[in-house]
């Protein structure tokens, strides 16, 4: 997970939402009536996406695992527990059916004594601060309780995902030796064409965790001293995420 930029919507469209909930409220508002309105807003809901799709890490890639295509709009409190939210833009994610269908569902837990939601929010807040990605095995390990509730709700410790997120750091540290060396070589066509590609790979949480961990005491424990200066020093393209570690915020320029 990686801390995502929301982005404001116009206002026509704010508005369409807001009749949308203004409609439920009126009607004394049930779970199957959201689900129903949500469901029969077709021009809504592809706008919606049309927004969330740039917002996402990578090629669309699920806000939560970062592992799959962001194929549905996830609703982060679920419509049966908040059918008033349905049409809250601040409370939809794009997720892969995994995550939307077998991990997450309608699980929103909560703080039992303040009722706070114990879910990392990427948008309102740093996944980075609740959740540590240990890069030589591909786990997430909780910093916070939150960050404990977000890896047992959103199975982030599947398998799978471990795996594949070793692999990409494995991936990760070729693309960007490889960048240098075209770099050495005068190539910088093609070295900014392999770093545009090193920000589209899955598991964008890896290259964040890698971005994150550079001014930590521990950073030439866990990165080899090559990639370090790479990733200090001799990376020209912006990376979008890492304002979030206290480095310059910046968007990606493809
Ligand atoms: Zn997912």
């Amino acid at each position: 997970m990686i801390p995502l930029v929301r982005p404001c919507l116009p206002t026509e469209l704010t508005d369409r939402l807001r009749d949308h909930t203004d409609h439920l409220r009126s009607r004394s508002v049930t779970v199957t009536a959201a689900r129903r309105r949500w469901k029969n807003a077709t021009a809504e809901r592809s706008a919606l996406r049309a927004r969330l799709q740039p917002m996402a890490a990578g090629i669309e890639r699920c806000m939560y695992c970062g592992d799959s295509l962001g194929t549905a709009i996830d609703h982060f409190e679920p419509i049966k527990l908040a059918p008033l939210r349905a049409f809250d833009w601040l409370n939809h994610f794009l997720a892969c059916d995994y995550c939307n269908s077998n991990a997450k569902r309608a699980e929103y837990p909560c703080d039992p004594l303040t009722g706070a939601c114990l879910l990392v929010d990427p948008s309102i807040e740093d996944p980075g601060d609740h959740l540590q990605l240990i890069l030589s095995t591909g786990r997430y390990r909780a910093r916070t309780a939150k960050g404990e509730a977000t890896i047992r709700t959103f199975r982030l410790d599947r398998w799978q995902l471990e795996r594949a997120r070793q692999d990409g750091f494995q991936r990760c540290q070729d693309m960007l030796r490889g960048y240098a060396r075209l770099l050495t070589r005068g190539e910088h066509q093609r070295a900014h064409g392999q770093a545009q590609a090193l920000l589209r790979q899955p598991h964008a949480d890896v290259l964040y965790a890698m971005v994150r961990v550079l001014d930590s005491p521990g950073a030439a424990v866990i990165l080899d001293g090559d990639i370090l200066e790479i990733l200090r020093t001799g990376f020209a393209v912006p990376i979008p995420w890492s304002g979030a570690s206290g480095r310059t915020s910046v968007t990606s320029d493809d």
